[in-house]
């Protein structure tokens, strides 16, 4: 049976992001990525990463760095129990047309095939338009991360592509899933 999954953007929702995160010493977890993480594990998500490295691309850091990188954000959640099924990167640079960049949902629908997933019962959480873009062309929910200040969460949509829910950060994502998660189960209306 399939079963729903969490796919998350990594810069800015998982760790902090300083444009172009170029080596394992500066990967700074974000504490409530962290809790988050935690939660939605214990709810029995799988966890899927869907990232833009165009810096591999650029030139700012190769494939081997990037995944150092990621071997070391897994070392750092391994002890909240948290651990990621795939992590699924877009190493191109914007100008090289490929089909794989977001908000291009490829990458959530090769993870969702290969992995079994059902994506109606899905959600992506992303803190820019672009991720909310690919989590609709996915068919999944959508959370916009946008920081405490609901002006900012509007600001941060641009207008351009509306997510369904919006949290300050992925704590507060994942306790929203859980919620939605728990009406779900009631059949009550979401
Ligand atoms: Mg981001
Ligand atoms: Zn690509």
């Amino acid at each position: 049976m399939k079963r729903p999954a969490v796919f998350l953007d990594r810069d800015g929702t998982i760790n902090y992001d300083p444009g172009y995160l170029d080596s394992p010493d500066k990967l700074v977890v974000l504490p409530p990525a962290r809790r988050g993480l935690k939660l939605l594990s214990e709810l029995g998500y799988p966890l899927f990463i869907v990232t833009n490295q165009s810096g591999i691309g650029r030139g700012y850091l190769s494939v081997e760095t990037l995944q150092a990188i990621h071997r070391r954000l897994e070392e750092e959640l391994a002890p909240a129990g948290v651990k990621f099924e795939e992590i699924a990167f877009c190493p191109h640079h914007p100008e090289e047309g490929c089909s794989c960049r977001k908000p291009s949902p490829k990458m959530v629908l090769d993870l969702a095939a290969a992995h079994d997933i059902d994506l109606a019962a899905s959600y992506l959480v992303g803190d820019s338009p672009s991720d909310i873009e690919t989590g609709r062309r996915a068919g999944c929910r959508t959370v916009l991360l946008s920081g405490p200040d609901p002006a900012g969460r509007a600001g941060a949509a641009g207008g351009r592509v509306e997510p369904e829910y919006s949290a300050a950060d992925l704590w507060e994502a994942a306790r929203l899933i859980r919620e939605l998660a728990a009406s779900d189960r009631e059949g009550r209306p979401r």
